[in-house]
Parts: C-alpha cells; structure tokens; sequence
C-alpha cells in the first residue's frame, strides 16, 4: 500500500501516521525524519540543506525531493509506504506522481484527515506549557483549574504557536497550501477523508475501515 496523509494542523497526524503505518507494517516516512536522518548522517543533501536551514531559510524543493526520492528507495519502501509531509504542493505530487511512475509504482490512496476549524482551535488552544518540565497539559481534557503543573509545579504558560489567532492563522495557511492538492487527488481518484475528532484509536479504526477497500 503506497499512502499519503494531509491533514491540518491540530489533528494528530503524526501520532495517526505512525499507527496507521504500524497497523500495515509499512514504514511511515515523514519529511522531518528524512531531514534529520539525512543532516545526522550527515550525506551531501543533509549537508546542502543544513546550509539552508542554518540560515533560517527554507529548504528548496529540489533539496527535499531529492531526499524523499533516496528515502523511497530504500529496501523497507519498495513494499509499500506511508508518506507524511510530502507532497506538501501540487507540483511536489507530480513529482512524486512521475517518480513513481518511473518506477511502474503508483500512489494507492490520499487519506485526509478531517477536523473543523473550532475543534482544532478547542484541541490547540487549550494548550498549557509547563515553564520548568515542559510537559504539556489541557485545560479541557485535563481539567487543568489551576495554572500549575501536577508534576512538578512549574509554572504553565500557553506558547505562541497555541494562542488562538496563531492557530486561526496556521489553519488559513494550511487551507491555501492544501486545497489545490486535495482537489488535485480528488481528481485523480484517490482521495479519501476521514473524520478525525474524537478518541485517537477511534480515528485509527475508521482510517483502517476507509483504507480496508484499496488493500490489494
Ligand atoms: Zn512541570
């Protein structure tokens, strides 16, 4: 099974992708792992983009598909992957469509996860840091009263990136960035959404139930 997961900000991607992955024993390839792997180990596209990163600017496409393509390359990719990350833009999906199709392979299914707007906010917004052990609590699920930490005492504060207007806006960026590409997938055939509110393994069982059809 070759996948790939969109989803907003906010809607447990990361922790999905993981089990979704592990659910097809496929491995899970996200572009962030494939930085680090790549900077870490040290390889010439590591090194190039370490150059771009330690200016503080962002990495040019060229860069992250040349990555993408050694990841999928690799021996435990050539049954099957699951992508997160990438591709972020069209034309980074005809890229990685053309890729492929070098390789007689195509993508079997777009998963996208789906969430309102409130319920990310809710989800983000509630967010409280603890200032001396980071962990993080919720004032919702957690029914956080207080503005301590329970393990520690550390005072909480709630980052920058979790304020509401930087979520809102998080959220305008990602619909610009990935309502072409959805629509893109929706062309082609493969694209599948999938409600992602509620409890993670929830999401997890109806993800399975929706991929479930396009196992070969
Ligand atoms: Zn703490």
């Amino acid at each position: 099974m070759r996948l790939v997961l969109v989803g907003p900000p906010g809607a447990g991607k990361g922790t999905q992708a993981q089990y979704i992955a592990s659910n097809l024993s496929i491995p899970k390839i996200s572009t962030g792992d494939i930085f680090r792997a790549n900077v870490s180990g040290g390889t010439d596209l590591g090194k190039l983009a370490k150059t771009f990163m330690d200016r503080g600017d962002l990495v040019p496409d060229e860069v992250t598909i040349a990555m993408v393509r050694d990841r999928l390359s690799e021996d435990d990719a050539q049954d099957g992957f699951l992508l997160d990350g990438f591709p972020r833009n069209v034309a980074q999906a005809e890229i990685l469509r053309d890729m492929l199709k070098d390789w007689g392979l195509e993508l079997d299914l777009v998963l996208e996860l789906v969430v309102d707007d409130d319920e990310v906010v809710r989800r983000l917004a509630g967010r409280r840091t603890c200032s001396q052990c980071g962990r993080i609590w919720h004032v919702e699920f957690d029914d956080k009263k207080d503005d301590k930490c329970d393990a520690c005492g550390g005072a909480l504060f709630q980052r920058d990136d979790d304020k509401e207007e930087t979520v809102r806006h998080r959220l305008e960026v990602y619909q610009e960035q990935t309502a072409p590409l959805v629509s893109y997938y929706v062309d082609e055939g493969i694209l599948v959404g999938v409600d992602a509110t509620g409890p993670v393994e929830e999401v997890t069982q109806r993800a399975m139930e929706a991929i479930r059809p396009y196992l070969g």
